[in-house]
């Protein structure tokens, strides 16, 4: 090798360690990532040093290095569809708003962003709209994750407070987790939880949930309330807490108002104990013990989520919460106090810069004094002056075609919006739809009449704010893919289009941060000195660019008085409302607006899976995210499936006024009688029918108007399937005319689960039709080899194909039932170069040969399947620990652990 080519190796091969933040959830888990630029590979770990995660990452984060390909990715702007340059991009967005604008007035046009944008980004599209545009239109897809926790926080503490920080889940004594699958909704929170708990037994977990989770895995308790009535059971629980003394009226009188009000309210809804307990489900033991463990334990934290926020009551259960929490000064203390978490990594950032329609700026609202101040700050021509729409009256004002132009950035809400085709039909009609995005192919953005590429995690480069108000560096780890920009580029070059040149010259992301850091620094503090505003970066507004690269995690505010950062407030009150007390509010319980009818007898609950993000967009990337499970589902109690006559993996329909969905049927006792469970993930893209979305209720809080994704009234019923089927291919295959269709991406090949309510006329040949040919001589003049079975009396017809190197390239097999031949050995056929006589004997025999069946994938991140982790156990090892021991499954991010102990206690069982 002469030195030339020794130096080009060594290049190709140079690696470089940059630390970043995950691209996933409100947790905000830091990554040390091993970058090799030249041939644009990142190995990801957990970081160490960071305080979210000390070195955790769930198999989401994990992953992350599998979703970097530029495969899929929008590399060049789009216009209806043709490649144009970018300034013919940003000429036709500005030139459209701008006209639109001129005709119709400012309140014709509305951004609608996310947390998947970095708080640079969207920082300066929070400035365009609310102080150039001159309209309130900007609202994020936070509105559908934690919006009612900010109203809940605003109204007992004056702002937008998060009042602790994870440390104190490692302080408390007693844990209470309200509407939170921690377990797989933000895992790695959990397993710091978990870990606490192993090694201080003592310390209690409460999960309330109506349903059995794998959160439940850890708890003492599990409060299974009625779907809907947080707020009975928190004003149970304040009437608890006075009537065992344990009010601390010293704090309520130096710091709080309001009590007498908010325990009146209690008083009036809580009833005797049996009566509360049959309002809410369950038995009224378990609630006694959880009031006890309450009143009793000082050291006590509250986490709540979506379980909570989702709500038609959501703003409601938040300050049902955060009064027993005020009530006993349990606030700002170490282990003590709410918490709310929210869903996505910048929800928090986004919070900060008044990405939300009804906030106006760093945690200023639509007052005068504010609006005043930031047009100020800003120099904003055109100030808006009032709230603007929030997400679902938006995309309402789009279908009334009062709203004519919309700018979609790194969002889905096509899936991820309640009453879905409501909003589909909506961007259809409107005149202007513009998207940015990193993926290419998105449900909404195939309504897009302008597409802009924006960089994706592995290029973003700016910051983000987790849950316990963190604010660390997301690092662009890669060059810019194709000709994709950084939204915040995007939005400045779109701005200065428009004519507002002054306000949007930023010369980097650094540049806008100090910005962001100086409007919350800006007539921050009255005359006696005191910070108006809790969201305070003063001592961050002349940061260099050299200090911006090398930022450290940090809390806020960052001040004088708080160089570090502060980790709690509120120990000792200094809330931020008039007379810096805090309210208590008198709150009456409500039910959910749209309740069970005869026509749609049954109530829908919507959330997450374990290895699955959003829309999945990303995340359906990493085929080993798409094992675990791997098409939409419907959980059914036992007793209503045995009521409708339903069986295990049967295709459901579930179906509401507002729309229906079709999904595989998985039968436990995880949901309560009459109550149903569905993911929010599945796509068209990835589905035919399979959005949750287009039947969930558009019904919202009306407080924060965040949807009541938790609770809508839907009838179930068999799909009534003639034929169930799938395709394995090593080539992409077009999607056929069946009723059922999912795809999922699996290592080295895709696969498509098929079901249809009609019969195959010739089924040998529409299976050929599947794989890409007309006849059986087409495959042989490719080389290919065509392996068949037919048994036509039982209607089992199965084909694959190989090709001359004895490699797999396509597997298909349809069944008149279910029970098809398990996917994951048929899968991991097209690992190998070629396939041994065992294998190809095996392959359309139904079985996988002996000892070679590992079962659906339960351990994502070893890729451990469930009839091996079976198998160990009759081996012998009989906790989840000597599983781990023997096959590693459950060791890395730990989130199977539940499963596998799930399985160990059905192995037990003798089910
Ligand atoms: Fe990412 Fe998982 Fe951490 Fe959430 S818990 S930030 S998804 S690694």
């Amino acid at each position: 090798m002469n030195s030339n080519q020794h130096s080009a190796t060594q290049s190709v091969n140079k690696t470089e360690i940059k630390h970043t933040t995950c691209a996933y959830c409100g947790v905000g888990c830091g990554i040390k990532a091993e970058v090799n630029p030249a041939k644009r590979t990142v190995n990801v770990i957990g970081s160490d040093q960071h305080p979210a995660n000390y070195g955790r990452l769930c198999s989401k984060g994990s992953a992350l290095g599998h979703t970097i390909s530029t495969d899929g990715r929008l590399l060049e702007p789009e216009i209806n569809g043709q490649q144009v340059d970018w300034n013919t991009a940003l000429d036709t967005v500005a030139n459209g708003f701008s006209d639109i604008i001129k005709q119709h007035g400012p309140d014709a046009v509305a951004f609608y962003v996310s947390g998947q944008l970095l708080t640079e980004d969207y920082y300066v599209a929070n400035k365009l709209m609310k102080g150039y545009i001159g309209s309130g239109n900007i609202d994020t897809n936070s509105r559908l994750c934690m919006s009612s926790s900010v109203v809940g926080h605003k109204r007992a503490f004056g702002l937008d407070t998060v009042p602790g920080c994870y440390d104190d889940f490692q302080q408390a004594e007693l844990i209470t987790l309200v509407g939170s699958n921690t377990a797989w909704c933000h895992p790695v929170l959990f397993q710091r939880i978990k870990q606490y708990k192993q090694d201080n037994p003592n310390v209690k977990i409460v999960v309330i949930d109506p349903r059995k989770t794998q959160t439940c895995d850890i708890a003492d308790l599990h409060i299974p309330l009625n779907l809907g009535t947080d707020v009975w059971l928190f004003n149970g629980l304040l009437n608890a807490l006075n009537e065992q003394n344990k009010v601390n009226h010293e704090y309520l009188d130096q710091h709080c108002q309001g009590f007498e009000n908010s325990l009146q309210a209690a008083q009036a809804s809580s009833g005797n104990l049996n009566a509360l307990a049959d309002t809410l489900g369950v038995p009224a033991q378990d609630l006694q013990t959880f009031f006890d463990l309450f009143c009793q334990t000082e050291k006590s934290i509250t986490l709540y989520s979506q379980g909570v926020n989702q709500s038609s009551s959501g703003t409601d259960k938040v300050n049902s919460i955060l009064n027993c929490h005020l009530a006993t000064g349990r606030i700002g203390k170490p282990g003590m106090g709410p918490f709310s978490m929210t869903g996505q990594p910048n929800a928090m950032g986004g919070r900060e810069v008044g990405g939300l329609a009804n906030t106006l700026a760093a945690h200023m609202d639509f007052n005068d004094d504010s609006i005043d101040r930031v047009q100020r700050f800003w120099d904003a021509p055109n100030m808006a002056t009032q709230p603007g729409l929030m997400a679902v009256d938006m995309f309402d004002a789009i279908d009334e075609g009062k709203i004519k132009a919309v700018w979609v950035m790194a969002t889905n809400p096509v899936v991820s919006l309640p009453n879905a085709d409501k909003v589909k039909a909506a961007l259809e009609k409107c005149d202007l739809v513009v998207v940015s995005d990193c993926i290419a192919d998105t449900d909404t953005a195939r309504l897009a009449n302008v597409k802009l590429p924006a960089t994706g995690w592995s290029e973003k480069d700016g910051t983000v704010t987790n849950s316990e108000r963190r604010i660390s560096r997301q690092r662009g780890l890669f060059e810019k893919a194709g000709n994709a920009q950084h939204d915040w580029w995007i939005i400045n070059e779109v701005a200065k289009r428009m004519g507002f040149d002054s306000g949007f010259n930023h010369t980097n992301q650094a540049d806008i941060f100090r910005e962001h850091a100086a409007l919350s620094a800006f007539e921050n503090s009255d005359a006696e000195g005191h910070r108006l505003r809790d969201f305070d970066l003063s001592n961050l507004q002349t940061l260099s660019d050299e200090d911006y690269e090398t930022f450290e995690p940090i809390q806020w505010p960052i001040n004088a008085e708080f160089p570090e950062g502060r980790d709690r407030f509120f120990s000792q009150g200094g809330f931020f409302t008039p007379n810096r007390k805090a309210n208590l509010l008198g709150i009456t319980p409500k039910l959910p607006v749209n309740l069970p009818t005869n026509d749609y007898p049954l109530r829908l609950n919507t959330g997450r899976i374990r290895d699955q993000w959003h829309t999945m967009t990303r995340t359906a990337l990493a085929s080993q995210l798409n094992q675990h499970i791997s098409e939409p589902f419907v959980e059914i109690n036992t007793e209503n499936a045995k009521q409708l006559n339903i069986q295990a993996n049967d295709i459901v329909s579930v179906k509401s006024k507002w729309g229906e969905m079709l999904g595989r049927v998985v039968i436990n006792e995880n949901c309560k009688p009459d109550t149903l469970f569905a993911p929010m993930h599945w796509t068209q893209v990835l589905s035919k029918q399979g959005r949750i979305n287009t039947v969930v209720n558009p019904e919202v809080d009306p407080f924060s108007k965040q949807p009541e994704s938790k609770h809508t009234p839907v009838n179930v019923s068999q799909f009534s399937a003639q034929w169930h089927g799938f395709v394995l291919s090593r080539h992409t295959t077009a999607w056929p005319e069946v009723d059922y269709i999912v795809s999922a991406k699996g290592k080295q090949h895709n696969r498509l689960e098929l079901v249809h309510g009609t019969a195959l006329n010739n089924p040998t040949q529409t299976m050929l039709a599947w794989l890409g040919f007309d006849n059986e001589q087409q495959v042989s003049e490719q080389g290919l080899e065509l392996l068949s079975y037919q048994d036509a009396e039982s209607g089992l017809y199965r084909l694959a194909l190989i090709n001359e190197q004895g490699a797999l390239q396509a597997v298909t097999m349809i069944a008149p039932h279910q029970n098809l031949p398990e996917r994951t050995w048929l899968a991991a056929q097209f690992e190998k170069e070629s396939l041994n006589k065992r294998a190809r004997n095996a392959l359309l025999s139904g079985y996988a040969p002996a000892g070679e069946d590992i079962g659906r994938i339960v351990c994502a991140c070893f890729s451990v399947g469930e009839k091996t982790i079976e198998a160990a156990v009759k081996s012998g090892c009989c906790s989840a620990e000597a599983v781990g021991d023997q096959l590693k499954a459950g060791t890395n991010c730990g989130s199977c652990v539940p499963e596998i102990k799930e399985i160990i206690g059905q192995m037990d069982l003798g089910t």
